[in-house]
C-alpha cells in the first residue's frame, strides 16, 4: 500500500485544553494537492492548522507527513523542525521591515530542497506586489499585507503550507485574478497545501478535495463535486444553503412523489424502500422553468447573480425552493408574480435524507 503525502488520523483538535473538533481523520495522498477546509467562524480551523504546524500539542491520534511522525501523544516535532509554513489570518509581517526584507526572510528559510522552486520574482510578479515591495507593513493596505504574507510562505518552499483564510482582506474585484495566480504557483511549484477559508467557491476552486467542519466534526471530506451535489448529511446542506428539504414519499426505485411538485424522477444516490417518508434535496439547478407549464409557484425574492438569477419560490405548503435561470432569459418575473416550473421533472442525482 502507498502512503499518503501527508495524513490526520483520529486527532482530536484542542486549544486551552477543551476539544474543538474531535476524532478527524483526512489524508493528502500526493505531493502537491491542494485541499480546503471549510466550516463557520469559530469552529476551530485557525486550531487545526496551528497544531499541524506544531504550535498546539494532540494526546490522541497522529500527525503524518512523508511517512513520519510530526504529532502523537509520544512525540512532538517542534515547529521549526517541520518544515511547514503557516501563513496566519492576520497580518503577521515584522513591522520594523520593509515589505521585501519580510520576503526575503521568507527565502532564507527556503531549504531548497524542492525539484520544483519558485523565484522569488516570479510569486512578485504574480500577486502584484512590485509597487510596495519598499513600504512598511503600517503603510500598506491589509489586502496588499495579506499578498505580502502570501508571497513570503510561498518562497519558503515548505514541504506543506497552510493558509489561513489568504484572500479574506482582498478586494472582491481583484480575487478572482489572484485566485487564480495563486492556484497556478502552486500547481507549477507542486507546493502540497492546506487552505482554510468560509467562502464555498474558493475552496470548491482551489481544493481536490473539500473537508467540512461542523459541530465539532469533519463531516465530510470529499471531493468539490460530492460535497455540493452528495452532501452526507442535512448539517452540510445547510452550511452550503444552496438548497430546501422537502418532504416526499419514495413511490419506486426511481420516483418520489411530493404534495406540491408531484412526481419526480431520477436516480437514488442511496436507495430508500419504496413507502419511505424522506426529505429530498432540492437544488437551485434542479428544477427548469417554463412559462408554458401549468405548475406555477408564486415568486417571492428574485436575485441576480450576474450570469444568472436565482428565484425563490413559495409552494402552497409553505416550501421555498430555489430556481436557477440564466440571465439572458427574455422574460423575467418579478416578485408576487406566478413562475411556470417544467414538467416532468427528472433530477439526476436524488438526495435524500431520513
Ligand atoms: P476558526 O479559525 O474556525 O474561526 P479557531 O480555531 O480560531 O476557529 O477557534 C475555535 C474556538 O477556540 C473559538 O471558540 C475560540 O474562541 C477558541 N480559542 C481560540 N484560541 C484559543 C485559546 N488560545 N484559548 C482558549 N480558547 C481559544
Ligand atoms: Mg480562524
Amino acid at each position: 500500500m502507498r502512503n499518503n503525502f501527508f495524513e490526520v488520523k483520529n486527532v482530536d483538535f484542542k486549544v486551552g485544553g477543551k476539544t474543538k473538533v474531535a476524532n478527524v481523520s483526512f489524508a493528502i495522498e500526493n505531493e502537491g494537492d491542494v485541499i480546503c477546509l471549510l466550516g463557520p467562524s469559530g469552529i476551530g480551523k485557525t486550531t487545526i492548522l496551528r497544531t499541524i504546524a506544531g504550535l498546539e500539542k494532540i494526546k490522541k491520534g497522529s500527525i503524518e507527513l512523508k511517512g513520519s511522525i510530526l504529532s502523537s501523544e509520544k512525540n512532538n516535532l517542534e515547529p521549526e523542525d517541520r518544515n511547514i509554513s503557516l501563513s496566519f489570518q492576520e497580518n503577521s509581517l515584522f513591522p520594523h521591515y520593509t515589505v521585501e526584507k519580510n520576503i526575503l526572510l521568507g527565502a532564507e528559510r527556503n531549504k531548497g530542497k524542492k525539484d520544483h522552486q519558485v523565484s522569488y520574482q516570479e510569486v512578485i510578479e504574480l500577486l502584484d506586489i512590485s509597487l510596495i515591495l519598499n513600504k512598511y507593513p503600517h503603510e500598506i493596505s491589509a489586502g496588499e499585507a495579506q499578498r505580502a504574507s502570501l508571497a513570503r510562505s510561498l518562497v519558503t518552499q515548505p514541504d506543506l503550507l497552510l493558509l489561513d483564510e489568504p484572500l479574506s482582506n482582498v478586494d472582491q474585484s481583484f480575487k478572482e485574478e489572484i485566485q487564480e495566480k495563486l492556484k497556478k504557483i502552486l500547481k507549477s511549484s507542486k507546493i502540497t497545501t492546506i487552505i482554510v477559508t468560509h467562502d464555498t467557491y474558493e475552496a470548491f476552486y482551489f481544493g481536490s478535495k473539500c473537508g467540512i467542519i461542523l459541530n465539532q466534526e469533519l463531516k465530510q471530506f470529499d471531493d468539490p463535486y460530492n460535497v455540493y451535489h452528495l452532501p452526507n448529511s442535512i448539517e452540510v446542506v445547510n452550511f452550503l444553503n444552496r438548497g430546501t428539504l422537502i418532504p416526499a414519499e419514495v413511490t419506486s426505485p426511481k420516483s418520489l412523489e411530493n404534495k406540491d411538485l408531484g412526481t419526480i424522477t431520477g436516480n437514488f444516490v442511496k436507495p430508500f424502500p419504496i413507502g419511505s417518508k424522506v426529505k429530498l434535496l432540492v437544488q437551485p439547478e434542479d428544477l427548469h422553468h417554463d412559462d408554458k407549464s401549468n405548475l406555477k409557484f408564486q415568486v417571492i425574492d428574485k436575485k441576480f447573480r450576474g450570469t444568472n438569477f436565482i428565484y425563490t419560490l413559495r409552494t402552497p405548503s409553505n416550501k421555498l425552493i430555489p430556481v436557477f435561470v440564466h440571465s439572458h432569459h427574455i422574460h423575467q418575473h418579478e416578485v408576487d408574480e406566478k413562475f411556470g416550473v417544467k414538467r416532468p421533472i427528472y433530477i439526476d442525482h436524488i438526495v435524500c435524507f431520513k
